[in-house]
């Protein structure tokens, strides 16, 4: 016997449609590529969303067509978010730091039909647009710009596009199980990988995000995506964002600390999301201004481990509580959210704060398993460590339009992380599988390391890498960046290890650079640190 209630496929139409209906004032905060501030709603969102959908469907394009996006978080890509999806197409969203060779793959090999791009980008799309062969329709996000119609034949606008559309369209209806949406990894290995989310699971991801021990976003919230609307969704801010009803910041190109903490403080911001690298140009900021972030209530923290430091420095020194996050592109991201269980209260206060460190548990709809290079599972004893699993209903099946096609074990996408959990499900991610340091036959995580070195105070910013060393195989290099004004010595920020970790584990030397080098995403890149000084322990 079958139940006997209503089937509504979950489509991202619908996202829209209810902020229109029930939050349709609330406002959207948008920086605009000039740097101006555009204040709209969820219902002024949903109107042009509706029209530029029309608009889409004039052009004559086929259910499913990709549409790509080159662009920063600002309302009119968020309007492109739903209108493409929305309407049936595919919203493919796509990050202009990547090299210009790995663009042009990635907008072929995607066959965009439609690209979207910010004024920053009109050099760019110059300089694309003859290897890109599958694209009609080249079209600016703002209104007529004289500068694109002199670079970029046959350009078009966006403010002019919309204008053809039908205030009145409806959503179309369709199988929850349609393409949606498509990103693709960064690439760090061989060609950038596309990841195509469907309706059902961006819906079922929205609601996993919406639960309290994961995201939580309310109507009450002021939220600031900080992480990119091009990189894996803004982890699915601008779809969950419009089921809670939240108000949202789009903060544009301008992500150095100054811009950020001046958008907290005038919006009264009370939740932000982003990388550890972008929160340690706020929190610079913020204390050499003098700001105490006063309203921020939340910061979520992934993309790369969080040190302990920022957690620490986040509550202690403005009160605020930080969720450290984990996941991946092809989990849409979200994997695992870091909140505390209800026995947890009884601990000391100095053990709940530890607790807090590590990635997180899974929510419901994602389930996580370690096992050993045979594939056999690892216990959950919050010691062994292996290679991370995970199955859900947001994690990918199979890579876009790519040949080998069975990429699961049983079941289970291997994550490339390696990782320990323990019996209540609290996942702690020593490293990426290639990143970890293999010495004398023992390993030795980089993360654990750098968590330490970030927290030197004479420390700007710390990579650590293995490197070929005669006797044990590899060993720990500490890659220092100095903190402004500040000079500390090999042997102080070696000697602030001691203590805190076994004494094989300390590195055996530290070289100092002006910046670490960072990929499209904002990840230290460790296998140019690793070239460059591939040598040093060797001689
Ligand atoms: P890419 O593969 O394109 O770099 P993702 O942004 O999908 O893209 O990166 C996912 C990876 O980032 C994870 O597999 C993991 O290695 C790392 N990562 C994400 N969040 C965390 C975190 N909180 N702590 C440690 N590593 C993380």
């Amino acid at each position: 016997m079958l139940g006997q209630m209503m089937t509504q496929p979950l489509l991202i139409s619908s996202l829209i449609e209810h902020a229109d209906r029930y939050h349709g004032q609330t406002e959207i905060i948008s920086v605009e590529t000039d740097g101006f501030v555009t204040e709209t709603n969820w219902s002024q969102i949903a109107g042009n969303a509706r029209k530029l959908a029309s608009a889409l469907t004039k052009l004559g394009l086929e259910p499913q067509d990709r549409i790509g996006t080159l662009a920063w978080n600002n309302r009119r890509h968020l309007e492109i978010y739903f209108a493409t999806s929305g309407a049936g197409f595919v919203c493919h969203t796509i990050n202009p730091r990547l090299f210009p060779e790995q663009l042009t793959y990635i907008i072929n090999h995607a066959q965009d039909r439609v690209l979207f791009f910010d004024a920053t980008f009109i050099p760019l799309v110059a300089a694309l647009q003859e290897h890109l062969t599958e694209v009609r329709h080249f079209v600016l996000m703002g209104p007529r710009n004289d500068d694109a119609v002199s670079q970029i034949p046959g350009v078009q606008f966006f403010d002019d596009l919309i204008e053809t559309g039908d205030a009145g369209f409806q959503w179309p209806s369709f199988d929850e199980n349609t393409a949606s949406s498509l990103c693709y990894t960064s690439g760090t290995t061989g060609n950038p990988k596309g990841v195509l989310y469907s309706h059902r699971s961006t819906v079922l991801h929205s609601f996993a995000s919406n639960s309290r021990d994961v995201i939580g976003f309310s109507a009450m919230d002021v939220v600031m995506p900080v992480v990119p609307m091009f990189h894996v969704n803004a982890w699915g801010s601008p779809y969950a964002c419009p089921m809670s009803g939240s108000r949202m910041i789009l903060p544009g190109p301008d992500l150095h600390g100054e811009a950020l903490v001046k958008l907290i403080d005038t919006y009264g911001v009370t939740l932000a999301m982003g990388v550890p690298t972008i929160w340690q140009g706020l929190l610079n900021y913020a204390a050499s201004s003098g700001s105490k972030l006063a309203s921020l209530q939340r910061t979520v923290i992934g993309g790369a481990a969080c040190p302990p430091s920022m957690i620490e420095t986040f509550r202690e020194s403005y009160g605020v509580d930080t969720v450290h996050a984990w996941g991946m592109s092809e989990m849409s991201p979200l994997g695992t959210a870091n909140h505390p269980l209800a026995k947890h209260r009884a601990l000391p206060l100095e053990d709940q704060h530890k607790l807090r460190e590590s990635q997180g548990r899974p929510c419901y709809g994602v389930e996580l398993k370690i096992v050993d290079d045979d594939g056999n599972d690892l216990p959950h004893d919050g010691e062994t460590q292996g290679d991370l699993m995970v199955r859900g209903h947001w994690v990918l099946d199979r890579y876009f339009l790519m040949q080998e096609q069975d990429i699961l074990q049983d079941g289970w996408f291997a994550t490339g992380d390696v990782a320990t959990l323990d019996p209540d499900g609290y996942m702690t991610i020593r490293d990426r599988s290639k990143d970890i340091i293999k010495s004398g036959g023992e390993w030795i995580s980089s993360v654990e390391l750098e968590n330490i070195a970030v927290a030197h105070p004479k420390l700007a910013s710390a990579a650590v890498v293995g490197v070929p060393h005669p006797k044990w195989d590899e060993r720990p290099l500490l890659v220092a960046v100095k903190a402004e004004g500040e000079n500390p010595s090999e042997g102080e920020l070696l000697a602030f290890f001691e203590g805190k970790i076994a004494k094989w584990q300390i590195p055996d030397k530290v070289v100092f650079i002006d910046a670490l080098p960072l990929n499209a995403t904002g990840k230290v890149l460790k296998r140019n640190l690793r070239a460059d000084f591939n040598e040093i322990l060797s001689g």
